[in-house]
């Protein structure tokens, strides 16, 4: 399963966060509006509707190994 990173190197921290806004998950976690968002895996369903809006193109993904049983890989 494909799960949506976001670098922090490239994140610029933006007032308004596009890939928060269109993530329908609510995967998108930022604490305070001045921090940098982080991912949260267990929500993201990896979509990936995130990628091409964010404006610092700091979206990434990573692909879950798949075990084959119910529990998450990792
Ligand atoms: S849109 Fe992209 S660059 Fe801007 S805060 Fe969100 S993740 Fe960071
Ligand atoms: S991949 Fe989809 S579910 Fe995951 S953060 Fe991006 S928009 Fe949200």
């Amino acid at each position: 399963m494909t799960r949506a990173l976001i670098n922090p190197e490239r994140c610029l921290a933006c007032e308004v966060c596009e890939v928060e806004r269109v993530c329908a998950f609510h995967a998108v976690i930022r604490e305070a509006r001045i921090d940098k968002p982080w991912i949260d895996f267990l929500r993201c369903s990896g979509c990936l509707k995130c990628k091409p809006v964010c404006r610092g193109q700091a979206m990434s993904y990573v692909v879950q190994p798949c075990t084959g049983g119910r529990r998450m890989s990792w």
